[in-house]
C-alpha cells in the first residue's frame, strides 16, 4: 500500500468528522487554511508519542489513536481554548492494515468526541512515532496562562487523581477485574475538560493539565507566577476504586502520578463563588495560593512520604 492510498483508505475520512467553518481547506494540498475570527486568538500546541517510552510495545491501537488526541487536545483545554483542526504526522515501520484500522478508529472517535477536524499531515516509514498538532481558538486575551496565579486564590482540580497512573500497573494483566477495568479506563481513554476548560477562560487566574502529576504539574503554575501554595491533601479527590486497590499507596499516586489529565487551576475565592453552580461542582478545592514560593501539604496521614517528588516543605 502506497502513502496516499494508506491516507486515502485510512485518514481522509476523517476531514469530515467534525464540521468547522473556521477550517477553510482540510487534506489534500500543499497546506491547510484556518480562518480566525475577528476577536479571537490562534491557540496551538504539538505532542509527540513515541512507542516505548510515551507508550508500552504493542499497545492497542484503537486506544493509542484516542489518547494521542486526547493529550493534545488537553493542552487547548488548559488554556480555556476551543479546538479546530489537528494535523497527524505519522512515521510507521510498515503499512500493517489492522493496526492502521484500528488506530484510524480510535482517533476518528476521539475527533468526533472533541469536535475537532483532521487538516492534514505527513506519513513517513520509521520507528512507531505520533506527532499531532492541535490548533483552537480562543476569546482574544482570555487564554489561561500559567502566570496568573495570586495570593489567596484556591487551587482546583477537575477530578479524580491517579487512576490512569496506578492503571500502568495493569496494563498487562490478562484478566483484570471490575476495579481494575475502571482504572484501566481512565489510562485508556483520558477525557480532555474541554468544555471547562473554555468556560473558566478569563475567570480562573491559571491553569495547566495534569500530565505529569498534581505536584510537578502545580509546581509549574507556582514558578510561573512567583507564588507558593498550600495544599490540603485530605480533599483531594481520588476513586472508590484507588483506593480499595492502593490503599496507603492510592494518595502518593493521587499526588505524584500522570497521565490523568484533569486540569489543575487557580481562582479568585469571589470569582469561584460567582460561577454557574453547574460549573462550580466540577471543581474540587484543594488548597490555596500563597506569597512564599514552595508547596506545603497538610492533612497528610501520620508517617506519610510521598515516593515520587521531593520538592516541597511539610507544615506538620
Ligand atoms: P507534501 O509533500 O506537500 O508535504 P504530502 O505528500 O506529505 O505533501 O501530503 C499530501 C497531502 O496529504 C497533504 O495535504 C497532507 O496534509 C496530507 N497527509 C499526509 N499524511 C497525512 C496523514 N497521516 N493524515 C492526514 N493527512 C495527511
Ligand atoms: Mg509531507
Amino acid at each position: 500500500m502506497g502513502e496516499f492510498e494508506l491516507i486515502r483508505q485510512y485518514f481522509q475520512p476523517l476531514a469530515s468528522n467534525a464540521s468547522n467553518d473556521q477550517l477553510v481547506l482540510g487534506p489534500g494540498d500543499d497546506c491547510a487554511i484556518q480562518r480566525v475570527p475577528p476577536g479571537r486568538d490562534l491557540v496551538f500546541s504539538v505532542d509527540t508519542l513515541v512507542e516505548g517510552v510515551h507508550f508500552p510495545p504493542h499497545y492497542a491501537p484503537s486506544h493509542l489513536g484516542w489518547r494521542a488526541l486526547a493529550v493534545a487536545v488537553s493542552d487547548l483545554a488548559a488554556m480555556g481554548a476551543e479546538p479546530v483542526c489537528f494535523t497527524l504526522a505519522l512515521s510507521l515501520p510498515e503499512a500493517d492494515s489492522d493496526w492502521l484500522a484500528g488506530f484510524a478508529e480510535g482517533l476518528s472517535r476521539a475527533s468526533q468526541a472533541f469536535g475537532i477536524t483532521l487538516a492534514g499531515g505527513d506519513t513517513t516509514r520509521g520507528p512507531l512515532t505520533i506527532t499531532i498538532q492541535v490548533h483552537g481558538t480562543v476569546k482574544a486575551g482570555q487564554a489561561l496562562l500559567r502566570s496568573g496565579a495570586r495570593e489567596g486564590d484556591r487551587v482546583c482540580v477537575t477530578g479524580p487523581m491517579g487512576n490512569a497512573g496506578a492503571a500502568l500497573d495493569y496494563l498487562e494483566d490478562p484478566e483484570p477485574g471490575a476495579l481494575k477495568r475502571a482504572l484501566l479506563a481512565s489510562y485508556h481513554g483520558p477525557q480532555p475538560q474541554l468544555k471547562l476548560g473554555a468556560s473558566l477562560a478569563g475567570k480562573a487566574s491559571a491553569a495547566i493539565d495534569i500530565s505529569d502529576g498534581l505536584l510537578a504539574d502545580l509546581q509549574h503554575i507556582l514558578e510561573a507566577s512567583g507564588v507558593g501554595a498550600e495544599l490540603d491533601v485530605a480533599s483531594i479527590p481520588m476513586s472508590d476504586e484507588l483506593r480499595q486497590l492502593q490503599g496507603v499507596r492510592a494518595l502518593d499516586l493521587a499526588l505524584t502520578a500522570g497521565d490523568d489529565y484533569q486540569l489543575c487551576l487557580t481562582i479568585a475565592p469571589e470569582t469561584l463563588a460567582a460561577l454557574p453552580a453547574p460549573v462550580r461542582e466540577q471543581l474540587t478545592v484543594i488548597g490555596r495560593i500563597v506569597p512564599e514560593p514552595g508547596l506545603t501539604l497538610t492533612g497528610a496521614p501520620a508517617g506519610y512520604q510521598t515516593q515520587g517528588y521531593d520538592h516541597f516543605g511539610r507544615s506538620d
